[in-house]
């Protein structure tokens, strides 16, 4: 990885779902899946290796989310059991779609901007 320091935060670009080297370009194509490289300033994604982590951080974080919403829902409303299909069945993808975009895009973000990469032994 030789491209040179984000100017840009990588919180900034990981809400944006931009590129964490110029802040423009868009990351993903569709809902989850990367460019190849930044269609503004050009910078390369072969570095981008987050691995399982964004899928982790959505899993804790739904996994509280979903059950402290279906617990409330239950125990202080008392809804029925279809409002909580509608919440678990309907709204929960959808969040978890969107915060896998927050979560991928803000790592890779981090990666890019400590240079975190595959550790290596100096040759030449
Ligand atoms: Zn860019």
């Amino acid at each position: 990885m030789s491209q040179t320091a984000p100017a840009i935060s990588p919180l900034s670009a990981g809400l944006r779902c931009k590129c964490p080297s110029c802040g423009k370009g868009p990351l993903f194509i569709h809902a989850l899946n990367m460019r190849e490289r930044c269609s503004a300033c050009g910078l390369d994604y072969k570095f981008v290796d987050t691995g399982d982590g964004p899928a982790i951080f959505a899993i804790f974080i739904l996994g509280f989310l979903s059950m402290g919403v279906a617990m409330i829902a239950e125990f202080k409303f008392g809804v029925p059991w279809w409002v909580h299909v509608i919440i678990l069945a309907l709204v929960m993808p959808l969040i978890a779609v969107l915060l896998l975009r927050f979560l991928k895009a803000t790592l890779i973000a981090l990666q890019f901007k400590n240079k975190a990469e595959e550790g290596r032994l100096l040759r030449d």
